[in-house]
Formats: structure tokens, sequence, C-alpha cells
């Protein structure tokens, strides 16, 4: 859509501008999938063993009524592998998306990177790296800095020291592995549940 000036909204910036407010947009929790929202089960490839964490449903029904933007971030390196497809990929995340719409949860984002670095050279994409997060913000008028950052690999929590965020490592998945090497200023919660919680102040 193109950029429309409209004297109403010339005003708001001008005053936003005046009162030295910046123009931001609104937080999102990154939540990374695999391990996190659904079991692990080592390169998901198959709609059938997709099968929801016990509280995360909730969890994110919780953050997205918080005002969160509900953004998926996932590495799919399975498919530089030639483990799966694209089209598998996406058949997966139909279901994780089926299974979440089911319990009144609607995602506002899924990015995904398809690249391995030993099988399709380096990206921008891959976390931690922070191109999907960049490009999230953009098409979605994110602020990163006061985002939200949860995953079960120290790679899914410390863009969020990069970006001025908030990381939390759940336990899921292979977070039980990760904890013990969780970066100082990265909190650890049991799983999804709990990390909302405590994103929420309630825990
Ligand atoms: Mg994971």
């Amino acid at each position: 859509m193109a950029e429309t000036t409209s004297p109403e909204s010339s005003i708001l910036e001008t005053a936003a501008r005046l009162k030295g407010a910046p123009n931001e947009g609104r937080p999102a929790a990154f939540l990374d999938r695999d391990g996190t929202i659904v079991v692990e089960r080592n390169y998901l490839s198959d709609p059938e063993q997709v099968e929801l964490i016990p509280g995360a449903a909730g969890a994110l029904r919780a953050l997205g009524e918080a005002g969160y933007a509900l953004v998926i971030m996932t590495n799919q390196s399975g498919i530089a592998r030639g483990l799966y497809t694209e089209a598998e990929f996406r058949a997966v995340q139909e279901r994780v998306e089926a299974l979440l719409a089911a319990e009144g949860v609607e995602l506002d984002g899924v990015y995904h990177c398809p690249h391995h670095p030993d099988f399709t050279g380096p990206c921008e994409c891959r976390k931690p790296g922070l191109g999907m997060y960049r490009r999230a913000a953009r098409e979605l008028g994110l602020d990163l800095a006061r985002s939200v950052y949860i995953g079960d690999r120290v790679s899914d929590v410390v863009p969020a020291q990069l970006l001025g965020g908030k990381g939390i490592l759940v336990r899921t998945g292979y977070g039980a592995d990760e904890a013990s090497r969780v970066p100082a200023g990265i909190a650890v919660a049991d799983d999804l549940a709990a990390a909302a919680a405590m994103v929420l102040g309630v825990a």
C-alpha cells in the first residue's frame, strides 16, 4: 500500500516529534517453534507429529491479550540439509496454526530460515543472526527493544541482548541442556507458560 499523509496523521506525527516521543511500534513475543511451542521431534517434517507443549497455547493467548504481537522465529536447516521441503515445512506450520487456532490463538507472523552455513553458505536470517527480527520489525511495525525473545536454545535468546529486549530460555526441548550455557542477563523458565507468567509479572 502506498504511504498516504492525511492532515490528521501529519498533525499526530508532528505532535509526537515535538513531545520527543519516538514513533515506536508494538512489542512482540518472538517465539521459537520446535521445542518451545511444540514438542521437539528433531527435524519435524510430518504434520501428524505436531503436538503442542502443555500450557503453550494458553501462554500465547495471555501474551496476545497483553498486547504482544505473536511472531514465530524458526531455524529450519532441515530444508538446507534436504531432509524436507519448503512445502513440507508449510504443512507442519499449518498444523501448528490449526492446533493454536482451536485454542483461540492467532499468530501475527511466522518467519523461518531455510539455510545452514555448511550447506547453503552464510546468511543473515539464521538465529542468532538478526535478519528475521529486523525484517519482522519493518513488516509488522514492532519495537524490538520492548520485545521478548523466548526459545529453548541459546541462539533463540541472545538476539534479545543485541536488540535491547528480554530473553527467556525455556527448559523444554533442548532447553534443559542449554540452560547451563545461558549468558548473564537471560532468564530461564520451566516452559512457555512459566516464561509468559514471567513476562506478564504474574510469576
Ligand atoms: Mg527450538
